[in-house]
């Protein structure tokens, strides 16, 4: 797959605020934020999106998963509610084709999406 900005964020060759990291997945703030918490979790390995995953992601998968708790909970908002959002797909509003999981609190959140 191409690479992307958020491969080079992966890779430590943009520097963002790390608010989470382990050996699958970076945390770093959104920078057009959507709500007062929005943060991108991305895994290192380049993956288009969930439609690209393959049964050996199964770790990866989770680990995202487990990192939007974390980041959910380090920033305060596992208490009020939290959103966690994955688009795949331009349809969907995919715009930078390297997997992430946008993590959204600190606010009501209105649902449907548009
Ligand atoms: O799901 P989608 O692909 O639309 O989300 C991409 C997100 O990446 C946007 O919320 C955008 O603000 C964010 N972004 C970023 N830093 C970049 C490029 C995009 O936080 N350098």
């Amino acid at each position: 797959m191409e690479d992307t900005i958020f491969g080079k964020i992966a890779r430590g060759e943009i520097a963002v605020e790390r608010l989470y990291e382990d050996d699958w997945v970076v945390a770093f703030p959104d920078l057009n934020p959507q709500a007062p918490v929005h943060v991108l979790v991305i895994p290192k390995k380049p993956v288009k999106n969930i439609l690209d995953l393959g049964p050996e992601d199964r770790e990866l998968a989770g680990s995202v998963l487990l990192a939007c708790a974390a980041v959910a909970r380090k920033l305060g908002i596992d208490s009020s509610g939290v959103r966690v959002v994955l688009n795949a797909g331009s349809d969907a509003g995919q715009t930078v084709w390297h997997l992430h999981a946008h993590v959204l609190g600190g606010r009501a959140l209105s649902w449907p999406p548009g």
